[in-house]
């Protein structure tokens, strides 16, 4: 069968690192999640502190090297050898995530990785704008949606179960507040792609969700 570029975009929260870890275990394809090479920057940003310069973050972003070891079910996050995969979930990053993100040199920094990453196929990419810059010849795209409140509800859950103490309407709140900035900002903001399909995860399990995404994969492969 053929191995495909899968393209996985939508919004914070809506399963897309979950969908795309399970789709990529079911049919041996590799998984990169965008957003986590957003945070590595976000969190060696932090760890230099140096004040919020566009110049100094873009520079750095383009020394970095961003490796994924998926092991034991966890897809492990490495910044330049040191594994920071616990580290960039928090708070703090993600609150700082998204204004680093729109900075054009981070983005095209990250876009030459992730294309070098997917170039061969046999991939799911998740993030914001896989289908419409990183990809745009994706052979499948998927937008990936659900209402603010179960993003919020998953996100919450999620926090609780890493021992991050946090309120679910504060949860809310930055998941809000990260989409506005995502989708208004002027370099490869959050959208559909019009070739993408629209895939709402409101109330379906996992499974139900990376089975008809499964289903299209081996549909486009044939
Ligand atoms: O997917 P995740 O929520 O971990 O992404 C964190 C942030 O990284 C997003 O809110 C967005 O600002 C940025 N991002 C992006 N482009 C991508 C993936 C993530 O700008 N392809």
């Amino acid at each position: 069968m053929k191995k495909l570029v899968v393209a996985l975009d939508g919004p914070a929260g809506a399963g897309k690192s979950t969908i795309a870890k399970a789709v990529a275990e079911k049919i041996n394809y590799a998984y990169i999640d965008t957003g986590a090479m957003y945070r590595a920057v976000t969190w060696k940003f932090v760890q230099t502190g140096h004040a919020f310069e566009e110049e100094f973050i873009g520079e750095l972003s383009e020394k970095m090297v961003i490796e994924f070891q998926p092991r034991d079910g966890v897809n492990h996050v490495f910044a330049d050898g040191v594994e920071i995969t616990d580290f960039i979930r928090t708070p703090e990053i993600s609150k700082l995530v998204s204004p680093l993100s729109a900075i054009p040199r981070v983005r095209l920094a990250m876009v030459t990785q992730q294309r070098r990453m997917g170039e061969k196929g046999g991939v799911i990419l998740d993030g914001r704008d896989i289908g419409t810059v990183v990809f745009p010849k994706a052979e499948l795209k998927i937008f990936l949606t659900a209402s603010v409140d179960e993003r919020a509800q998953r996100r919450y859950k999620e926090m609780l179960a890493k021992g991050i103490d946090v309120q679910l309407d504060v949860v809310k709140t930055e998941i809000a507040q990260r989409d506005y900035q995502d989708s208004h900002r002027a370099v490869s903001p959050l959208k559909q792609a019009e070739d993408a399909i629209l895939l709402d995860s409101t109330g379906k399990s996992i499974d139900q969700v990376a089975d008809f995404i499964i289903k299209k994969i081996e549909e486009k492969a044939k």
